[in-house]
């Protein structure tokens, strides 16, 4: 007799072990299916955390290579990628680890191997020597993630043509990298690579990077790169590219039809990720997909299927992890008959470079498009105590509020810690706060924050500081 689950969730990424763990909370017997051996999906092993983690060390090896100028005196500087990189799967290991740990302790029933649909209300789970194991499932929530994508006939052998998951374990620095797509996955590697003393040279179609920032801060961030050593061609259509003895050739057709070769040895390709849905067996149950490939949900992330739902990656919406948990949590509590929800207004959004760029709720563009009245509230690093103090104080707070109600409709920042600032507008924005309100809150001083604060002070032209 096979096992019956009240509740299966396909995939081990944020969106499934959190919702697991929370169906385990509510009550509900839980078994969570993840095929790639460890569990934390793609953030943990081949996205957010190593990512972060070669952020961090990489910044660590560039700035202790300017400490003279501070009056810090070091010996000569050395790179040793393998140990860095050792470092890196370090931090990988010990939180996928905890994760597994996290399971156990909610006694969630964790099988390790592919899930897929046998009927409606049986799911087969293959392990990696082809095992099956079929299971009873009563609900089952598909959280199978996202997977990057290439560009037609170009094919990524994470070697010389690399997708994100290649960049993160290169076993030397190129000497020249060329990223292909000017998002913020490719700009974030492009970051990594030329501090460890690649040249990183941008390729984008548009004429923008960061697709979707407001303008005004994308093009500040551009600035900032491109005085940091990056450099970035636009509107440039990648046509092809050319594997050859010592890496690759991009070739490029630019808007007025110029063509470009950029020679290099690794090629990042970063045009983005599309839903996985692969090997789920999705027609056998007739789960409907959108028109992009992805599964389609209700906004209680039911699917057109009976007791089938969907979350994170795999179904519309911002490819973040932390959606992909709020999303989680949010159909564990539908399935128990509470009223799970997401905020889509509130969702930040972080690029992790230095200096960090946030974003959260509408742009200036969007707002425009909406024929929304806005006022604008700006406040620079360069005027801030705390910034200036340690020599970090590029970039602004940048608020926008209604022009009637002076409600909070956006912020984004780009400057030292904006990932962090950006939750203080996230509790005001969830508690519909004007920004009086900001502008009203004592912040500690000497902090970053106070550039939030002026910002909000801004919004009515009352900063103090500028
Ligand atoms: P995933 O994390 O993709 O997890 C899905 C899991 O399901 C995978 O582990 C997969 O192996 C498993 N799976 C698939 N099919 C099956 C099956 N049939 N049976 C069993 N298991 C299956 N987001 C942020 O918010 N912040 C960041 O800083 C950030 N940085 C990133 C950096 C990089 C380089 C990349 C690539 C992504 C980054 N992301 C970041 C995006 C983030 O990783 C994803 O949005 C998030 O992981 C989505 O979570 P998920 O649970 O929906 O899917």
């Amino acid at each position: 007799m096979s096992e019956k689950f009240q509740a299966v969730v396909i995939g081990g990424g944020p969106g499934g072990y959190v919702c697991a763990i929370r169906l385990a909370q509510l009550g509900f017997k839980t078994a969570c299916i993840e095929s790639r051996g460890s569990l934390g999906g793609t953030c943990l092993n081949v996205g957010c955390i190593p990512s972060k983690s070669l952020l961090n060390l990489s910044e660590e090896f560039h700035k202790v290579q300017n400490l003279s100028s501070k009056g810090i005196e070091v010996g000569e500087v050395k790179l040793n990628l393998e140990k860095m990189m050792k470092s890196k799967d370090k931090a990988v290991t010990i939180l996928t680890k905890g994760v597994e740990f996290l399971l156990k302790k909610n006694k969630v029933t964790y099988y390790k191997g592919t899930g897929s649909f046998k009927t409606k209300n049986e799911i087969i789970i293959k392990d990696d020597q082809n095992k099956e194991t079929i299971i009873q499932a009563e609900k089952t929530v598909i959280a199978t993630g996202s997977v990057p994508v290439s560009l037609p006939g170009i094919e990524i052998d994470e070697k010389v043509i690399v997708s994100s998951t290649g960049a993160l374990k290169l076993d030397k620095v190129p000497k020249k990298m060329v990223v292909v797509g000017g998002g913020y996955i490719g700009l974030e590697m492009g970051s990594v690579w030329s501090r460890l003393g690649a040249e990183v040279e941008v390729v984008e179609f548009l004429d923008h990077i960061t697709p979707g920032m407001d303008k005004e801060i994308s093009s500040e961030f551009m600035k900032i790169l491109k005085k940091q050593g990056i450099k970035f061609n636009m509107q440039n259509k990648v046509e092809a590219i050319q594997k050859n003895k010592t890496g690759a050739v991009v070739s490029t057709v630019d808007k007025d039809g110029n063509k470009n070769n950029f020679d290099c040895d690794v090629v990042l390709i970063s045009v983005g990720r599309k839903a996985n849905t692969n090997g789920l067996n999705l027609k056998v149950v007739g789960v409907e997909l959108d028109e992009k490939k992805r599964v389609k949900t209700d906004s209680m992330f039911k699917t057109n299927v009976d007791n089938i739902y969907a979350i994170g990656d795999v179904i519309s919406g911002p490819m973040l992890a932390h959606k992909a948990e709020d999303e989680g949590i949010a159909v564990a509590e539908n399935i128990a008959g509470q009223s799970g929800h997401v905020n889509y207004d509130t969702i930040p959004g972080v690029v992790y470079t230095t200096p960090e760029v946030a974003s959260i709720g509408k742009t200036e563009e969007q707002l425009k498009e909406l024929n929304t009245k806005y006022k604008i509230g700006k406040f620079s690093f360069m005027a801030n105590s705390r910034a200036k103090a340690i020599d970090d104080a590029e970039g602004f707070v940048k608020i926008l509020a209604d022009e009637t109600t002076d409600k909070v409709l956006g912020a984004h920042i780009i400057g030292p810690h904006a990932g962090e600032l950006i939750a203080e507008i996230g509790i005001a924005m969830e508690f519909g706060a004007s920004s009086e309100d900001i502008a009203r809150t004592c912040h500690a001083h000497p902090t970053f924050s106070e550039a939030v604060k002026e910002a909000a002070l801004s919004v009515d032209k009352r900063a103090i500081h500028s």
